[in-house]
């Protein structure tokens, strides 16, 4: 048996980003660009107008106020969309519109609720009551205050946020490269497995892990392709397992433990390599990993929950690799745990846990359920895997844990 932390060494070892692929701007959201985003256009393309109001020149409004107004000539009503048609000249204002562009002359905004419009309501041929004095740039958005042209907007690396691909969409950036999503492999193995809209006859479940784990292939930014299941002999095996190479990744759950029906790793070792297949942990020690035909492959145990931390463990961080992220493990919280735990002093446990944070900021730690492997509502309500270290068997209530975030993202502090 090797430990978690060797097991996801010699994983990782072995897999490499994949290759960049073009995406829509919205596709790219939550990827890592694999090129530089420059702009070729400014944002704003124009100065314009960040209020509804009134473009001036700022020199004819100094000395306006509530009781004495300065009057101005509207020459020009300008919407957001539409071109100006007059300058504006001393003693003159413009009606205009947010987003709309400033018309020579002007060089303020006056906000329409520091203005009264008079005759002819505000419009061309109309005066306007101004009650406010304007500074020189007041309330003008300028070209290119956002971004200039040449500016590289996004460096390659990064992820694409929603902003992001606003700002692609601002640039007219309708496609860029990022490192592609992994298309993942998914087969059950099991004789007592049937299709989950079939009602399961004398000895058979229904084959949740196909479903458990296509989730979490989604959640992890991959494309699940659900293969479906293979039979406990070694020709219904290989069939399927022999697809690994048209993907980027294949995952399997069941039949990797001692029974006499596991051939899961008898078919591996003969059309692919065997890397290990036992790994000091709880639940879940028969995690098999090799690669066929050059595919990465991951034989998760069969028990629902064993093969969901399996995936949480080594697949996923795999598929952050692929995708080209630099974080590939979620944060960890220090937790104090709310009750006693026992367990075996041989292996790491991941125990389904809760984690709560106290009115003082410090977070405790529960159990979310029972603990069975092959239990998933522990696991449905387990917000973090409490990490409890190989070498040791009782843990008091009180003792500081160390928990793995579920709820949080890789890279999020
Ligand atoms: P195995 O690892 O094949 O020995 O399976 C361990 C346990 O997990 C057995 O009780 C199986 O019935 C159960 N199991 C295996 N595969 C699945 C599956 N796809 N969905 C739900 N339970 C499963
Ligand atoms: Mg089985």
């Amino acid at each position: 048996m090797i430990s978690v932390e060797e097991a996801q060494e010699q994983v990782l070892a072995r897999i490499g980003r994949l290759e960049p692929m073009p995406v829509t701007a919205l596709e790219a959201l939550g990827c890592v660009l694999a090129v530089d985003v420059v702009s070729d256009v400014d944002v704003s393309p124009f100065d314009n107008s960040a209020m509804d109001g009134y473009a001036v020149r700022a020199a004819d409004t100094q000395r306006a106020s509530e009781g004495n107004p300065v009057i101005l000539r509207v020459v020009d009503h300008i919407a957001a969309g539409a071109m100006p048609r007059a300058t504006v000249g001393r003693g003159e204002a413009s009606r205009i519109m947010t987003g709309a562009p400033v018309p020579g002359g002007a060089d303020a905004i006056v906000m329409v609720e520091h203005t009264i419009s008079l005759d002819g309501g505000g419009s061309t041929g109309g005066t306007v009551a101004i009650s406010k004095p304007a500074r020189d740039g007041d309330h003008i958005r300028l070209k290119g205050e956002d971004v200039r042209v040449g500016e590289t907007v996004m460096s390659a690396g990064e992820v694409v946020t929603a902003a992001g691909v606003g700002l692609l969409a601002a640039v007219g950036m309708t496609n860029v490269e990022v490192f592609r999503r992994p298309k993942v492999a998914i087969v059950s193995t099991g004789d007592e497995l049937v299709d989950i809209a079939t009602k399961p006859g004398p000895g058979k479940i229904r084959n949740s892990n196909s479903w458990s784990l296509a989730a979490q292939v989604e959640a992890a930014g991959g494309i699940p392709h659900i293969l479906g299941i293979a039979l406990d002999n070694e020709a219904d095996t290989r069939a399927l397992l022999s697809r690994a190479p048209d993907f980027d990744l294949m995952v399997t759950t069941g039949g990797v433990s001692m029974g006499d029906f596991d051939v899961v790793r008898d078919v591996l070792e003969d059309i692919g390599q065997m890397d290990f297949w036992k790994v000091a942990m709880r639940p879940g020690a028969p995690q098999t990993y090799g690669t066929i035909g050059g595919t990465p492959f991951f034989g998760l145990p069969g028990n629902p929950t064993s093969t969901m931390v399996g995936f949480e463990l080594f697949v996923r961080p795999s598929m952050r690799r692929m995708r080209g992220f630099a974080d590939l493990f979620r944060p960890l919280t220090q937790a104090i745990l709310g009750e006693a735990v026992r367990k075996k002093a041989d292996r790491r446990y991941f125990m389904r846990g809760r984690l709560v944070r106290g009115d003082d900021g410090a977070y405790s730690v529960t159990l979310s359920g029972a603990q069975s492997s092959a239990m998933l509502t522990a696991m449905h309500h387990a917000n973090c895997l409490i990490s409890l270290p190989e070498g040791e068997s009782a843990f008091s209530a009180g003792t500081e844990v160390t928990c793995i975030r579920l709820d949080m993202e890789e890279g999020t502090p």
